[in-house]
């Protein structure tokens, strides 16, 4: 099996002697199309010290399952693989925090740029006919996104701030938009500002403007620069008793000034990965468009350079076609 892995330092095209061994409740996914994300460009910087098949966005078929109604269904998978005993699992429901899981393609699991990836069957959630892998593909960084108003939900007359026209950013923009008519994007690209406008989604460029009138206007505020920049703009244009969301891993560690959370009583919240199901049925309901984000396609067996160019400054989203 063809894969792109990363290990002692070096990302290259690898091939596997075997696809990956399916267990009890495990399923084997034919990858059909997978996304380089942030995070993969971190893993390759040396975040969380992962070795091996790198990729965690995807979209393929099930080509063998323990459960047979599975089988040759198109799905994508939430990656993170909880043990399913553990307290956490069991009595919290919790199995995004498992402290036992692997997490595909980040953490102790293969990952989805190659030809085949498992997954356990319980993270699988099918692709209706009317989504395309284009949309497919981003269903785990739109469910991100989506984590947010599942921990904070977004009511209609909120004002919602989003900081960071990167790939997330534009997807959250998009995501909390369904909640909301008072999204403000605000980014430093035009091209990617533009964007979100045909989507009803305010924008402003902050290289460009002041963002003066912004400061203390929204209920909800969504860090997606990952800088303490970004933080600190973020603690200045949220409401008192608003909520700061962090959607960022990468944030430097920098002093903070913390006295506008304790002064204005912010919530400070941090936000990491979401529901497949209701991202599915966002998608299916036709009411996203992440495929505005493609701007790249390379084929598996030039997985490197879709790397190489996804780490291109400004680069929105490359899809490496695996099957
Ligand atoms: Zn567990």
């Amino acid at each position: 099996m063809k894969a792109i892995t990363f290990e002692n330092q070096q990302v290259q095209l690898k091939p596997q002697e075997a696809v990956p061994t399916c267990g009890e409740g495990e399923a084997l996914i034919r990858v059909l199309v997978a996304g380089v994300c942030n995070t993969d460009l971190e893993l390759i910087k040396g975040y969380m010290g992962f070795e091996g098949i790198l990729g965690h966005e995807f979209v393929g078929v099930v080509e063998a399952c323990s459960d047979t109604t599975w089988l040759g269904k198109r799905v994508c998978a939430d990656i993170n693989a909880a043990c399913g005993v553990c307290p956490v699992c069991v009595d919290e429901k919790n199995p995004h925090h498992c402290p036992n899981r692997t997490v595909i393609g980040i953490l102790n699991h293969g990952g989805a740029f190659a030809q085949y990836v498992k997954a356990p069957i319980v993270n699988l959630v099918a692709v209706p006919e009317s989504v395309s892998n284009d949309r497919a593909v981003f269903t785990e960084p739109l469910a991100a996104a989506f984590e947010i108003v599942e921990q904070r939900p977004i009511h209609p007359h909120e004002r919602v701030i989003v900081l960071g026209d990167g790939k997330l950013g534009l997807l959250i923009a998009q995501v909390l938009s369904l909640s909301t008519p008072n999204v403000t994007l605000v980014g430093r690209h035009h091209d990617k500002l533009a964007l979100l406008r045909p989507m009803g989604v305010a924008t402003r460029n902050s290289r460009e403007e002041s963002l003066d009138d912004l400061q203390k206007s929204a209920h909800v505020v969504v860090e997606v620069t990952g800088t303490a920049e970004g933080l600190d703009l973020a603690l200045n244009l949220c409401r008192p008793r608003g909520t700061v969301v962090l959607k960022s891993t990468v944030a430097e560690g920098k002093p903070l000034n913390l006295a506008p959370l304790v002064i204005d009583e912010i919530t400070l919240l941090g936000s990491r990965c979401g529901p497949f199901e209701r991202t599915m049925q966002a998608l299916e309901a036709g009411k996203l468009q992440p495929e505005v984000l493609i701007q790249h396609r390379f084929p598996l067996e030039k997985g490197v350079e879709a790397i190489e160019q996804a780490a291109q400054k400004g680069t929105l989203k490359v899809l490496i076609e695996c099957g």
